[in-house]
């Protein structure tokens, strides 16, 4: 039977994901950034609270975490990185291990550079991909705790991964990443053809999420930072593709 996953919006911007697993009825929430609408999200469901898997230490993404263990005794899954400062933990992970939320399987993948302790969770089986802060649709997180490389190096992670898999990401900022993307990526027919369907989402009231990472390798500029069409347009001919990525990063701090 297939995972079942329910989307919804927590505090202003964020997504909230609850991940199902019929056969065995565990769930899990990625991240918790606030409890309330996870709590509505598994009463309408009928399912309760097992797992919660912790992308990284940000407020926007643990607010719910204590008032949710409280109730259904869930497992806290969160990242083994030292520099973490993430309360009621049960189970610390580093790159490669495996998850289980019931019978589905979930591998860690270090994505560091938003924060130090980032970390993305892959369901291969599902072809989902649960990045949070790293890569946002059109856009990727801002650049806290790391460096460019590191954060480039964590994109290039989730760029190989197949064009297939779905990507669930922490943010509803897609319409604003893709006014950005148009100012420095305007011919990319990908590009418009993301731009007139986000656009027809948000009319419509409707997630922009998920999309397919095919598509965003395609239209999503933060992802093509080593394509040479990019650096020109950047004026970064030749440049090493961490530092086209540091240059698209800051003008879009800046937009
Ligand atoms: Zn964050």
């Amino acid at each position: 039977m297939a995972a079942e996953i329910r989307t919804f919006t927590c505090l202003n911007d964020n997504f909230g994901y609850l991940i199902h697993d019929p056969a065995t009825r565990a769930t899990a929430s990625i991240d918790a950034p606030e409890a309330g609408p996870i709590l509505k999200a598994l009463e309408r469901e009928g399912w309760q609270l097992t797992d919660i898997l912790i992308t990284h230490h940000h407020g926007d993404h643990v607010g719910g975490v204590a008032e949710l263990k409280q109730k259904y005794n869930c497992r806290v899954v969160a990242p083994h990185d030292k520099t973490t400062r993430i309360a009621n933990v049960d189970l610390r992970v580093a790159n490669a291990d495996v998850v289980k939320v019931g019978s589905l399987l979930a591998r860690v993948l270090e994505t560091p550079g938003h924060t130090l302790d980032h970390v993305s969770y892959v369901f291969d089986t599902e072809k989902t991909l649960f990045a949070a802060d790293t890569l946002f649709s059109i856009g990727c997180g801002r650049v806290f705790e790391g460096d460019y490389p590191m954060m480039w190096d964590s994109l290039l992670k989730l760029r190989a991964l197949p064009d297939d898999f779905k990507l669930y990401c922490g943010h509803e900022y897609t319409a604003s990443n893709v006014k950005f993307a148009l100012t420095v990526d305007p011919d990319n027919a990908a590009l418009q053809a993301r731009a007139a369907e986000v656009t027809r989402l948000r009319a419509e009231n409707k997630p922009t999420i998920p999309s397919l990472l095919g598509d965003e390798k395609r239209a999503n500029v933060f992802l093509r930072a080593d394509e040479p069409s990019v650096a020109a347009r950047l004026h970064m001919k030749g440049a090493d593709a961490a530092a086209v990525f540091g240059e698209l990063r800051e003008r879009k701090n800046k937009s």
